[in-house]
């Protein structure tokens, strides 16, 4: 045996899955076809929300909160800063599903939140135009995360641990038997005893033969001046998520001190091929984006001064799966975060750490479950 576990894609889950494992004294390699915090997949664009009050669906609520110690520990072990919480606005017709479900996690769960509507929305905060039928709801458990560095912090500190990770290392077959399972990576073999795979978007194409389907996606991240640039700091504006007439637009405050980030993340394209990701930004997103800040934020100017593309992957119900891949014998898998596994990623790589130590784990994933009836 090489190592009592493999991880093939050091990238969100795969990192911190790792820092998990290594804390816990398993030994443990990493495989990552690029290297670490790369922006080929779903690490990069500067920032990713962290919310609490869920628009996803309540059941994330508990995931969640741990998730945000989790997130302080690892800024603890590294020294590193990666998660602020100035809180989030989630913005939208109270009447929707998406804030139907922030409220139900409001209130089953007491989370710290603010109802803003009228003129003292316009009060608080001026940089948004809000409708006749439109609510904000601070979410006071929300911030932003630093993805690159997170990503960065957990694989260091994982190999800080005894974990030795692979950069560069492109797995290409994976061979499971009744012992354990052979590795195929720039063509030399490994032998582990447990499989854990977290390969995002890729997943497909590491796996062409696994029946729940992992699509690839495409997301365009966008960022904007604006006329007063102080009007979004970190302390005065908020992260947001407004869902209106066919868009979602997210974003977060100025951290680079010129530009703010606010992207449409609204029906992500399919991707055929990750390897040949498209990355130009086309005319007709720039002004559809750009279309959705002029009407929805008017303190920006809605010329896009920064585009970049990223790729996650997707689900039929934008629910990830996580469990043994049927008929791959100790093999898990841990994927299809459908653009909003990031805030996450610390309690996931808690939960393959169990899944691969005991078998089991203590949360509920029951919604995230490999085996659940994922309509084809
Ligand atoms: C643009 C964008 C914005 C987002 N915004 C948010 C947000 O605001 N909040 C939030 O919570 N979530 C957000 N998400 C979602 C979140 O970032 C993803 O769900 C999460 O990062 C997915 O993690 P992952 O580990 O599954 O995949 P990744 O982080 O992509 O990791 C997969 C890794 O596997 C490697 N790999 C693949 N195949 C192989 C192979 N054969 N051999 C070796 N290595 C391999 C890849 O190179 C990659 O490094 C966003 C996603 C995107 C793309």
């Amino acid at each position: 045996m090489d190592a009592d576990v493999a991880v093939i894609g050091v990238g969100t889950m795969g990192s911190m899955a790792l820092w998990q494992l290594a804390k816990r004294g398993v030994s443990v390699l990493g495989f990552e076809q690029f290297g670490i915090g790369n922006d080929r997949s779903a690490v990069g664009g500067e920032s990713r929300l962290f919310r609490t009050a869920y628009m996803e669906g309540k059941q994330y609520v508990p995931l969640l909160k741990e998730a945000r110690k989790l997130w302080v520990q690892l800024e603890n072990e590294t020294g590193n800063t990666l998660l602020t919480l100035h809180g989030g606005l989630m913005i939208g017709d109270p009447q929707t599903e998406v804030m139907q479900n922030v409220m139900e996690s409001i209130e089953e769960f007491q989370l710290e939140h603010e109802i803003i509507q009228g003129e003292t929305a316009f009060k608080k905060y001026p940089q948004f135009k809000l409708f006749p039928e439109e609510v904000m709801i601070l979410d006071k458990n929300a911030g932003f995360l630093r993805p690159e560095l997170a990503v960065i912090s957990a694989a260091y500190r994982a190999e800080e641990l005894g974990a030795e990770i692979h950069r560069f290392t492109k797995v290409e077959k994976i061979l499971p038997d009744p012992t354990g399972v052979t590795i195929v990576a720039n063509g030399k073999s490994y032998r582990v005893g447990k499989l854990l795979v977290t390969t995002g978007a890729w997943t497909k194409k590491l796996l062409p033969k696994l029946v729940t389907n992992i699509d690839a996606r495409r997301l365009v991240l966008t960022w904007f001046s604006a006329k007063k640039l102080v009007e979004f700091k970190p302390e005065v504006f908020p992260i947001f998520a407004r869902m209106r007439r066919g868009f979602r637009l997210t974003g977060a405050p100025t951290l680079d001190g010129t530009m703010v980030k606010a992207s449409n993340t609204k029906n992500p394209d399919r991707v055929s091929d990750p390897s040949f990701l498209n990355r130009d930004v086309s005319l007709e997103e720039l002004m559809e984006v750009s279309d959705a800040v002029r009407e929805l934020i008017p303190g920006l100017i809605p010329d896009p001064v920064r585009a970049s593309v990223y790729m996650d992957g997707y689900t039929e119900d934008d629910h990830s799966v996580i469990g043994e891949i049927p008929g791959m014998d100790h093999t898990i898998l841990i994927s299809g975060f459908s653009g909003h596994g990031f805030k996450m990623a610390p309690v996931i790589g808690t939960i393959a750490a169990e899944l691969i130590l005991d078998g089991k784990t203590n949360r509920d994933i029951s919604h995230l479950d490999i085996k659940r009836n994922l309509v084809y």
